[in-house]
């Protein structure tokens, strides 16, 4: 009996088919997002505005489109204009950006907003290199920019494009070792003509049809290009290198509550994990639980403090933290204790906290110290 014949395809995607089908799909399937310009009215002169689309990337780092519409048309109707950014203060950005996580990034936007402003003119360098060397915008970022927002040949690579990437070419190795293989694969599909909307098109489809668990291959404009699809491996890939156990860190938060109605909260040092943000003064996160003394001799505060019931647990990317919290009460006279660290320390009203730069942990930590015993 003969062989089963098999479809044939090209050893690679085919880069000028493979662009015009995605980008045709684009065309009429692309998400709304509040950044973005339709791809039809490109035609008639409208561009993306790099500032919206450079404030969407670096909101887009590490978290999902969802969460970040409404911080983002928060941000651009309290600041319109990355002048207007660059204006504000520091604690009015962060107090905004609470919520969103990995705050050095707020840190950075305020920064890259005073550099436009003060270093090119308030207006966004175009070319990818020179983006680069703005505070908060790596590789990804400046590609991205360069491509959606000024219309030149690059190619940003993120999660979704890496995943379209690797299932397109059947690349098997794994991440994060195939990062560079799967940067240059993307980069030959780039086209000169479109660059932006292409990039967006990969973001869009790895975001909605090659999505990480079931691909939906027979929807795809892809598929008669697709190498993954064509050897039924789609699902597999991209193939992940196993991942170390994310650590457990423990420590003590304490919650001092004045007389007046004000709590104690201490600014963080800017460099490192939540830099800059205020937090409720708490004992070094370590290895495992401190005996109750040690941990009390740390209190900011010299008082008779009581242990809230249970715990509060976050996790971060490189490991889970799990704080136990005391409460006092105390008077308006109470003195701070040399670990208080004074210097960084303020009372806040509490009804004020809404609006103050807590990051979740530490809005968790406040309701969990609160809740009635
Ligand atoms: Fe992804 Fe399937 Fe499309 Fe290939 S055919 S790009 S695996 S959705």
């Amino acid at each position: 009996m003969g062989a089963v014949a098999r479809k044939q395809l090209p050893l690679r995607p085919s880069g000028p088919d493979t662009v015009a089908q995605l980008l045709d799909w684009y065309d009429s399937e692309h998400r709304d997002l509040p950044w973005r310009v339709k791809p039809r009215t490109r035609g008639r002169s409208l561009r993306a505005d790099p500032y919206r689309v450079w404030l969407s990337e670096i909101m887009l780092q590490q978290t999902t489109v969802k969460a970040v519409i409404p911080y983002f048309e928060r941000f651009v109707h309290i600041w319109p204009t990355v002048e207007a950014l660059a204006a504000a203060h520091l604690d009015e950005v962060l107090a905004a950006w609470a919520g969103l996580g990995y705050y050095s990034r707020a840190r950075n936007l305020h920064a890259c907003a005073k550099t436009v402003v003060e270093v090119h003119g308030g207006v966004f360098p175009r070319a990818e290199d020179e983006l680069r060397t703005l505070p908060g915008i790596g590789p990804y970022t400046a590609a991205a920019i360069a491509a959606i927002a000024f219309g030149e040949k690059a190619t940003p690579v993120d999660g979704n494009v890496e995943r379209v990437t690797a299932r397109l070419f059947a690349v098997r190795q794994p991440l994060p070792g195939a990062k560079k293989e799967l940067k240059r694969l993307a980069a030959t599909l780039t086209p000169a003509r479109r660059p932006g909307d292409f990039a967006q098109a990969m973001m869009d489809l790895g975001a909605t049809i090659c999505t990480p668990r079931r691909p939906s291959c027979l929807m795809c404009p892809l598929q008669s290009d697709c190498h993954a699809n064509a050897r039924g491996i789609a699902a597999e890939l991209p193939a992940k290198a196993a991942r170390a156990e994310r650590p457990t860190r423990y420590g003590v938060a304490f919650l001092a509550l004045r007389e007046d109605g004000r709590v104690l909260l201490r600014r963080r040092v800017e460099a490192g994990l939540l830099g800059g943000m205020l937090e409720v003064p708490s004992t070094p996160w370590v290895d495992q639980w401190m005996a109750a003394d040690d941990a009390l001799a740390a209190a900011p505060i010299d008082s008779d403090w009581w242990m809230v019931p249970g715990s509060v647990v976050h996790v971060f990317t490189h490991f889970r933290l799990e704080l136990m919290v005391y409460r006092a009460i105390v008077p308006e006279s109470a003195e701070l204790t040399f670990w208080a660290e004074p210097e960084r320390c303020q009372w806040l009203q509490r009804r004020d906290l809404d609006r103050a730069a807590l990051p979740s942990l530490m809005k968790k930590v406040i309701q969990h110290a609160l809740k009635p015993s």
